[in-house]
């Protein structure tokens, strides 16, 4: 074997050319073909798990150093944060997915909300962000971003008016969720881009909820897509990944703040999530086929007052998800008859479901938003952020529909049968 068989593909991966293909094949075989043969004719991509790499003498050195210059040197890198062919396979796995020219893997969900906010933000910029958004993000907005002189203006969720109104001479951003936690909230996406760009401000996705077996947005005109994949995209509750995808110019930026801002994928990390990556479309098919059963179910029983799911006639947003996404998800809200303390109860007569947070693995988990993401707020401070005492968050998993639905029925008959306990 030469060494040439062992070059590190970094940015040849990555750069593949796209023939577009449906989800199930592109999350087979995306980046994985680039780079063949793989060192040894291995199947998989082979986890490069090193921190540096190597150069012959010093004219090799100078060689590569005088190429980058040029814009050249695209089959290595010197150094870890740098790049990774294991991190460029799944890279090219996750941008032919979602549709765009190139992706960047972070280290968490988190990771990739704030390396892109910081590099895409100018001090005295302004954003505009929707109301539902994750609370980490909204929290980077309102305190981190606020110290760099950047501000941040939050919109009711679906509110055109409001955010086109929002929008002064220098705002640079939209960043909005589709669909949103916990109510699942859809965004007309064609309509928010259009709007961003009669301001010439660009748009951000988080897309987590959706996955891009979904909905891709970058199909409707948004500038950038952000998933944490740690959620559907690894699918088995046991990475922590954030990923970043758009068009080549953007990305290659990005690329570059990253590089100082430093939260990058772990190789081994990257190889677990391409492994998880495989069988996306087939969990996320399951997802939602398990939460369109479970939702029906919950808003045929009688003492579930409300459900919040898309695929549901009842939701607001049951017409424009019909119109831009290809399945509605795995996540289904709802509150139960009674206060906090029914809540609780229902939710510790589960047997099924993991108490968690998080959602998009194998197992269903479960959570109490008002005891999980929302604990340290008073009740009123939770009402005013529209998180009632009685709401469930589930999450669905991959497990057989009618036992999921035996057990939520037999937990609410529990609860409801014996108001004491049990
Ligand atoms: C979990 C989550 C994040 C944060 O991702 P991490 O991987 O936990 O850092 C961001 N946005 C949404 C919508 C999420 O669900």
């Amino acid at each position: 074997m030469t060494t040439s068989d062992l070059q590190p593909q970094t940015q040849i991966a990555a750069l593949a050319p796209r023939v577009k293909r449906g989800p199930s094949t592109e999350a087979v075989h995306a980046g994985a073909g680039a780079a063949r043969p793989n060192a040894y004719h291995a199947l998989t991509v082979p986890v490069v798990q090193t921190a540096t790499y190597t150069f012959e003498d010093t004219a090799d050195l100078c060689a590569f150093q005088e190429a980058r210059m040029w814009g050249g040197a695209r089959d290595r890198t010197e150094y870890g944060r740098y790049g990774n062919p294991t991190v460029a396979a799944c890279e090219a796995k996750l941008a032919a997915l979602d549709h765009g020219d190139g992706a960047i893997l972070f280290a968490s969900g988190m990771s990739a909300v704030t390396t892109v906010l910081l590099a895409m933000l100018p001090t005295g910029a302004h954003i505009v962000i929707g109301d539902d958004c994750y609370r980490r993000t909204r929290q980077f907005c309102l305190t981190f971003l606020k110290r760099l002189g950047i501000t941040t203006t939050v919109v009711p969720m679906g509110d055109f008016a409001a955010l086109d109104g929002a929008i002064q001479p220098h705002t640079r951003l939209i960043v909005s969720e589709s669909p949103t936690n916990p109510y699942l909230r859809v965004v007309d996406l064609v309509r928010l881009a259009e709007i961003a760009q009669r301001h010439g401000v660009k748009t951000l996705i988080d897309a987590t909820f959706a996955t891009p077996v979904n909905q891709c947005p970058l199909d409707f005109g948004i500038d950038l897509v952000v998933h944490s994949a740690t959620k559907y995209l690894s699918g088995h509750n046991d990475l922590l990944a954030g990923v970043a995808i758009g068009r080549a110019g953007l990305i290659d930026s990005l690329r570059q703040a990253l590089g100082v801002l430093g939260g990058v994928s772990d190789p081994h990390n990257a190889a677990l999530l391409a492994r998880g990556l495989k069988t996306l479309a087939l969990r996320v098919q399951r997802q939602n086929e398990n939460g369109q059963a479970v939702a029906e179910f919950l808003e045929a029983h009688p003492r579930v007052s409300r459900v919040w799911y898309p695929g549901l006639r009842s939701h607001p947003d049951h017409a424009i998800a019909r119109a831009q996404m290809l399945g509605f998800g795995g996540v289904v809200s709802f509150e139960i008859d009674g206060s906090l303390e029914e809540a609780s109860r229902f939710i510790d007569a589960l047997e099924i479901p993991l108490i968690a947070p998080s959602l998009g693995g194998c197992e269903t988990l479960v959570e109490q938003p008002a005891l999980m993401s929302y604990y340290e707020l008073s009740t009123e401070e939770r009402l005013a952020v529209g998180i009632k005492d009685n709401l469930v968050r589930l999450a669905l998993g991959v497990e057989d529909a009618d036992d999921l639905i035996a057990d939520l029925e037999q937990a609410l008959a529990r609860i409801y049968s014996d108001p004491k306990g049990f």
